[in-house]
């Protein structure tokens, strides 16, 4: 494996990625902004930083990751920081492929994927429609909980509009139920669909207005926000598990039909809210690593009953690739 660097940039899930590439055998290097240098030159299992100014400094280093053979994994700061353009621009090994950017991106196309996927939905509605409350508005591009707002009438609706910002937004049936994200990896090379870990989040205030009784929040303007500060991890009752191996299966079988014969590959992420009749709503998919795998870097209950050693999805990412290299069918798993 060291014919070949797996490469990231600093942030996000970084430190899981690059841990994993190394236990696999991969050299491993990192592109950073120079005042995160000192944080990743913490770490032993990363063995060179390139530094940028800025994040558009990306492509004046992409030679140097040639040279050094790289192939790169793309995390949420990738699309955040380089934007779904840059990200198509990247000629290095991407590992992904980078058609789901369009489907994952449009908050339209995404819904028109999993509703043709058979995974239950949270209705939509258009501001001409009689919409059902109460609601929550999405802003495209929102991330990390910040560009929503929360309706529980019309008139409130109407209110929040006028301050809102975004031009671009969708407007979905607020559901009920606890948020759980689960994490997958899907692998093209033996057709399997694994479920790595699943966590929830933690997000303020929303999950921090229960502990102040209902008779005592009357009178105050709280709004409900869904600003991520951190996650926990978490197990599901094992009887939800076949929905949920099926629902991913069903997201990677449509998406072969959509965008290309390879499709949906690699980590992926269903964030959904389960109701009290255990109906499981996806509110949204992420195509990548996501950051609550962070709680798993030596794995999960899940992980742990496939592979019986500590596999993070960000080792997953690693071991795919080296069984690729072995089996010669990297282009099946890179972009
Ligand atoms: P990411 O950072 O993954 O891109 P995001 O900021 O786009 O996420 P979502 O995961 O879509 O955000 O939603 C943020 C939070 O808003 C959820 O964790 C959940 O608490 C709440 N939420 C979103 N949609 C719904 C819904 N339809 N019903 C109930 N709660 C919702």
């Amino acid at each position: 494996m060291q014919h070949y660097t797996i490469a990231t940039l600093g942030s996000h899930s970084a430190l899981q990625i690059l841990k994993g590439a190394k236990d696999e055998g991969f050299k491993t290097l990192v592109v950073t902004l120079e005042d995160r240098e000192n944080l990743y030159s913490r770490f032993s299992f990363i063995d060179e930083i390139v530094k940028i100014k800025k994040y558009s400094d990306f492509f004046k280093i992409e030679p140097q990751l040639k040279k050094r053979n790289c192939i790169l994994i793309p995390h949420g700061s990738f699309v955040a920081y380089l934007g779904d353009e840059g990200n198509k621009k990247i000629s290095t090994f991407y590992y992904g492929n980078k058609q789901v950017l369009d489907w994952e991106g449009d908050r339209n196309a995404q819904y028109k994927w999993l509703k043709l996927a058979n995974i239950t939905l949270p209705r939509q509605f258009t501001p001409q429609e009689k919409i059902n409350y109460p609601i929550i508005v999405k802003s495209y591009g929102a991330a990390g909980g910040i560009g929503y707002f929360y309706a529980k009438n019309k008139t409130d609706f109407q209110k929040k509009l006028k301050s809102f910002v975004p031009k671009k937004y969708i407007i979905q049936e607020y559901v009920i139920g606890v948020t759980i994200y689960f994490h997958y990896f899907y692998s093209p090379l033996n057709n399997q669909l694994e479920l790595m870990s699943i966590d929830k989040r933690y997000e303020t205030n929303v999950d921090s207005l229960g502990r102040i009784p209902h008779v005592n929040q009357q009178g105050l303007v709280i709004d409900p926000s869904f600003v991520v500060v951190g996650n926990s991890p978490l197990v599901v009752s094992e009887s939800l598990l076949p929905q949920v191996y099926a629902m991913g299966e069903r997201v990677v079988s449509e998406s072969k039909k959509l965008m290309g014969p390879k499709g949906l590959y690699g980590p992926f992420c269903l964030e959904t809210v389960i109701t009290p009749n255990k109906k499981i709503y996806a509110i949204e998919i992420s195509c990548r690593i996501v950051a609550g795998t962070n709680l798993f870097v030596s794995g999960s209950p899940y992980s742990w009953l496939m592979y019986n050693e500590p596999m993070s999805t960000g080792r997953r990412i690693a071991r795919e690739i080296k069984i690729a290299i072995q089996k010669k069918q990297l282009e099946k798993i890179v972009d």
